[in-house]
């Protein structure tokens, strides 16, 4: 029998089409039958094809309200004022609000009450939880379990593993900060971002330093910044409402991602290990007709999203919003935002989530800035504001003309702190994936620009006339009236969104819109917050002298402040469309950067005024900065040198072979042609031995690239700066990528699809 029906299968959204080795019928629709053609195809992407087809959604159990198990696996508030002493709750939310420390005292009895809270839900270890350097989250479980001899054993938990842990930090990245032989780092808890439950586990979120005190961590810096934002922002605010005592930043990021079938990634060695297709042709259809954005969702993905969610809620995510993105099998989740620091750990550990739950529900989540050629890459919105005490969101405007100016004053120092720093702002998303995305007509331009709407430009072209000085009676009646007075009203129209600037405003927030999907928000927010501390200072400095030595009432000094700075952060300011070319000229005459690569994006964080920027807010000191420095710019060479092998060993092994076979199939074909026909065989061989002469020239340029490639390779291994080489991996390096993989997708064109070897974009991206 020719045809051998392999399975049936029932899915409303199945993919209707058919492929060469596959029928699709549709018996009972929506019941479809494969039937498999031969089995002639490699066997890898067969299996994997085969197990993709068996897989039906999991029934994901949901009874009760999603509210009711909302922080159930979090040692929060309301679990610590249940469980601790007046005294250690007390000391605990002061820590939290404060960063006051905690006495050894009390850090037992917590260490106590968390233990007991853990064990009454079947925990057995506790961890550490931290993020180095190295991206990923890193924890090291110990049993509550010990030995108290005789044979006897009890849980044990104190203060000190609490507070403090030694991991064997050598093996994380350290940009030489410490001698392998000095490898003590410790980490150190931090109060401000609850333990929770995952599986048996208790996990402590801490910061990770080493001994000599240096951060080796993204979380040191990041709560170094916020520390600094709040100061300075607090002292701006209390010129507005004197009961401000805080200020913290808040984010809500937007995560967007890849799932693909698990057997069908497994099956390409350039997704396992370098998390994208770094060949593969374009499918048919891709994402022209824009039918997968906000379509309905698949229902194997909704499942996988409702145990997802569920395991979010149990952690204290707060994740609201779920939709399709614009590629095909591209997804977004979105929280609602929290303090930044909290925002933080919960993105990296619901990225960590994602990637469980995804293989319970045989998906592989890709978070790569960019995992398919031709379709949009994946982002991280950083939606950023900074919020009081008093529960006033500093970038939202008020009802009354005073609060107005409050916000003017927030947004005015946004606008110019970018302004100051927008060549920091672009290296704080610079990574080896996100190249690929950044400025490539989906994603933002290398170029940061800020976009206000139309409105908000009018307001500030009318703040620029206020006089110097004093201010008369009529011009503070005027402004009250026309300019701040009319906020509200406007912004609510503001509607329009530019989806093509870096940094906009969208009504009561800025959002980032460069970061990468992989990236840890702890960089971009790291930076962000630590120029607008920087801004605020000086302006509260600015204002401060205009009251005391030239006799200026508060808001017309604040006014005369905000004029001047209007006047000098008008090359940041960008309307138009930041994809097209014009303003890639427009952006030069105005000395904005546009560093399109990392290598080159990364300098910047070297630089004196980085360094000084850094150091004066207490952020981070000359060594910390330039061994971050280091790290990343050594990640990057590390990243393209995998990604250069893993091509090589593909295009060698994989494709070369394949394409030989196929050759000879066609010669075989040519042979017998000829026997039949003699000296005429090339009226009836001529397409053959074309395509057999196509496939040579293919198989030569894939050689000689892949040789040049690896030569290069070496040549930028024997370099000693890890910028210069960085710099050969960008320029020498990587574009010989392009050039094989054109060769290797054109051979995917020409061989007969039963044998090649490698799973097909339209195989990834459509059977679900
Ligand atoms: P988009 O149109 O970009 O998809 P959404 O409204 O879906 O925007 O997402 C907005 C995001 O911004 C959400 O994650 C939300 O929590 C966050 N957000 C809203 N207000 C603030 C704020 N004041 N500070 C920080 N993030 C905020
Ligand atoms: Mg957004």
């Amino acid at each position: 029998m020719f045809f051998e029906v392999i399975n049936f299968y029932q899915h409303p959204n199945f993919f209707r089409g058919s492929s060469p080795n596959f029928h699709f019928l549709a018996l009972n629709s929506p019941i479809f039958a494969i039937v498999l053609k031969n089995r002639s195809m490699s066997t890898l992407r067969f299996q994997a094809l085969q197990e993709t087809f068996n897989r039906k959604p999991i029934a994901v159990e949901e009874n009760g309200r999603r509210s009711a198990i909302y922080g159930e696996n979090v040692f929060d508030e309301n679990t610590m004022r249940q469980s601790l002493t007046k005294d250690a709750y007390n000391s605990v939310m002061d820590a939290i609000e404060k960063g006051t420390k905690i006495d050894r005292r009390v850090a037992d009895q917590i260490a106590a009450a968390m233990k007991d809270w853990a064990l009454s839900k079947n925990v057995t270890h506790y961890t550490h939880w931290f993020q180095p350097l190295t991206g990923a989250t890193a924890e090291k479980h110990d049993a509550f379990f010990e030995t108290i001899g005789n044979g006897q054993a009890i849980e044990k938990f104190g203060g000190g593993q609490l507070v403090q842990q030694e991991p064997d930090a050598s093996s994380f990245p350290n940009g030489g900060i410490r001698n392998t032989f000095e490898a003590r780092g410790y980490t150190a808890w931090d109060p401000s971002s609850p333990a929770f439950i995952y599986g048996t586990t208790l996990c402590i979120p801490t910061v990770f330093v080493a001994y000599t005190g240096e951060a080796l961590d993204y979380k040191t810096p990041l709560l170094r910044a916020l520390q600094a934002v709040d100061t300075a922002a607090t002292g701006v605010a209390k010129y507005f409402d004197k009961n401000v005592s805080k200020v913290n930043a808040t984010l809500g990021w937007e995560q967007e991602y890849f799932l693909i079938d698990s057997a069908l990634a497994m099956s390409r060695p350039d997704l396992v290990l370098a998390g994208r297709t770094l060949l593969g042709h374009s499918p048919a259809k891709g994402q022209q007709l824009d039918d997968h954005y906000f379509g309905s969702i698949p229902a194997r993905v909704l499942s996988y999203m409702r145990s997802l969610e569920k395991e979010c809620m149990l952690l204290g995510i707060p994740v609201k919003t779920r939709h399709n993105e614009v590629a095909p099998n591209q997804f977004e989740l979105a929280p609602i935002f929290e303090e930044a620091n909290l925002a933080v750990d919960h993105n990296s550990l619901l990225m960590d989530v994602m990637e469980k739950v995804a293989a319970r529900h045989n998906f592989k989540v890709l978070f790569h800035e960019k995992p398919f050629a031709g379709i949009n890459g994946s982002g991280k919105h950083n939606n950023w504001s900074l919020s009081t005490n008093t529960g006033v969101n500093l970038l939202s405007p008020g009802k009354t003309p005073m609060s107005n100016l409050q916000f003017l004053t927030f947004f005015i120092n946004t606008i110019k702190a970018v302004n100051d720093y927008e060549e920091l702002v672009r290296a704080s998303f610079a990574s080896a994936s996100n190249d690929h995305r950044l400025g490539a007509n989906e994603a933002p331009p290398a170029i940061i620009s800020v976009f206000i709407g139309e409105q908000l430009t009018n307001v500030l072209h009318e703040l620029e006339g206020v006089s110097t000085g004093k201010l008369s009676p009529q011009e503070k009646t005027d402004l009250k009236l026309n300019v701040v007075g009319k906020i509200p009203e406007i912004l609510l129209d503001n509607t329009d969104r530019n989806r093509t600037s870096p940094f906009a405003f969208t009504g009561n927030k800025f959002e980032m819109r460069a970061v990468g999907s992989k990236a840890n928000c702890a960089n971009p927010m790291t930076v962000l917050n630590t120029i607008i501390a920087k801004q605020l200072t000086e302006f509260k400095k600015e204002v401060d002298e205009l009251i005391d030595k030239k006799k200026l009432k508060k808001d017309e000094a604040i006014f005369n402040v905000l004029r001047e700075y209007i006047k000098a952060s008008k090359s940041i300011l960008f309307e138009g469309d930041g994809y097209s070319e014009a303003w890639e000229k427009e952006a030069k005459k105005r000395k904005l950067s546009n560093n399109k690569t990392t290598p080159e994006a990364l300098k910047v964080r070297v630089a004196k005024k980085t360094l000084q920027l850094f150091e004066e807010m207490g952020v981070m000191n000359k060594v910390e900065a330039e061994a971050r420095h280091e790290i990343e710019v050594e990640e990057y060479s590390l990243r393209v040198q995998i990604e250069g092998r893993v091509l090589g060993d593909i295009a060698r092994n994989h494709v070369i072979p394949t394409a030989i076979k196929y050759q000879n199939i066609l010669i075989e074909n040519v042979r017998g042609l000829k026997d039949i026909y003699g000296t005429q065989f090339k009226k009836v061989a001529s397409e053959q031995m074309e395509i057999i002469e196509q496939i040579s020239d293919h198989i030569a340029n894939i050689n000689k690239g892949v040789t040049e490639m690896t030569d290069e390779r070496r040549k930028a291994n024997r370099l000693e700066k890890a910028g210069d080489k960085a710099q050969a991996y960008c320029n020498k390096v990587k574009p010989f990528f392009e050039e094989i993989r054109y060769h290797c997708d054109k051979l995917e064109l020409l061989v007969d699809d039963e044998i090649w070897p490698l799973t097909k974009y339209r195989e990834l991206l459509f059977v679900k």
